[in-house]
């Protein structure tokens, strides 16, 4: 049955925003107008799986999603895609390319409370990533929102457009959204440490095998538009093939280890055929 339904902005999460002065942003949850939560609720749901999963488990996640986008000039007349920068993915000249947008936007990130990890320029021309800090899972798919709105904020006022569209052009490498999930157990991170492969612990094992049998029809969900299928093609590293391995950028699931003396910390599961035309609440739905 239809319900009725409210937008309630998470106020506890406002956030003044950077790149909009005179604007400040919330994550909002869907109540009914009878005051229950709405059963659409993406953002609820996800937090029910959180709640649960640490109430009935006893364990907790921690998530990231990376946001790949495009950079383009503004001034292209209509639809035309041009890319606002042709020096070779990671490389210091699309940097410069870009003027002050990449530093401004790093600025904007941080004065938002956003702890980058890393910008880089990408493989696709015009291409570029944030990665950022792992945080409770809701609290990523807040901030994978808040990063986009501020991509998009400071890019306009650089005169430039982006695109997080899985395919900006129809060939090439697209646009990810991976996401990043670590299990937690009494402050342990199951994904290091362990016996098992690659130090993952027996959980972390289980967690691992349990995502791969079941990514292929969450694809549907994390893949969702026409667009993601321009993406996923071998060789792109947008991880189309249903298998998993140490730093493999072609599998589905890559476990990453992290670097020696932090790995309790790092190790996590990266999931790979995921992109920004999905809804990060259901995308980081563990
Ligand atoms: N752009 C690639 C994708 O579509 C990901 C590149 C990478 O970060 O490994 O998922
Ligand atoms: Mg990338």
């Amino acid at each position: 049955m239809y319900k009725r339904q409210r937008l309630y902005p998470d106020l506890d999460q406002l956030v003044v925003l950077a790149g909009q002065p005179g604007w400040a942003w919330a994550p909002v949850d869907r109540i009914t107008q009878d005051g229950q939560r709405h059963p659409g609720c993406t953002r609820t749901f996800l937090r029910r799986i959180v709640t649960e999963a640490a109430e009935h488990h006893g364990l907790a996640f921690r998530a990231a999603i990376e946001i790949e986008w495009t950079v383009a000039r503004g001034d292209a007349p209509g639809d035309t895609f041009t890319p606002a920068t042709t020096g070779p993915a990671y490389g210091a000249a699309r940097q410069v390319e870009l003027g002050d947008y990449p530093a401004d936007l790093l600025a904007a990130c941080a004065a938002q409370g956003i702890d980058v990890e890393q910008l880089h320029p990408e493989y696709a021309a015009g291409q570029f990533e944030i990665s950022v800090g792992a945080v409770d899972p809701v609290a990523a798919a807040d901030r994978s929102v808040l990063v986009r709105q501020t991509v998009r904020a400071v890019a306009q006022r650089h005169g430039l457009r982006v695109s997080f569209a899985p395919a900006v052009v129809g060939q090439g490498v697209g646009n990810g959204g991976h996401v990043h999930l670590s299990a937690w157990r009494e402050g342990v991170n199951l994904h290091s440490g362990g016996e098992g492969r690659y130090g993952m612990r027996a959980e972390a094992e289980s967690f691992t095998a349990g995502l791969l049998a079941h990514l292929p029809g969450l694809t549907a969900v994390t893949a969702p538009s026409p667009a993601s299928y321009l993406r996923l093609r071998p060789s792109q590293w947008a991880g189309v093939f249903t298998a998993w391995g140490r730093e493999t950028r072609e599998t589905a699931l890559r476990v990453i280890t992290g670097t020696a003396g932090l790995r309790d910390q790092a190790a996590n599961l990266e999931i790979k055929p995921v992109d920004l035309a999905a809804n990060p609440y259901l995308a980081s739905a563990p």
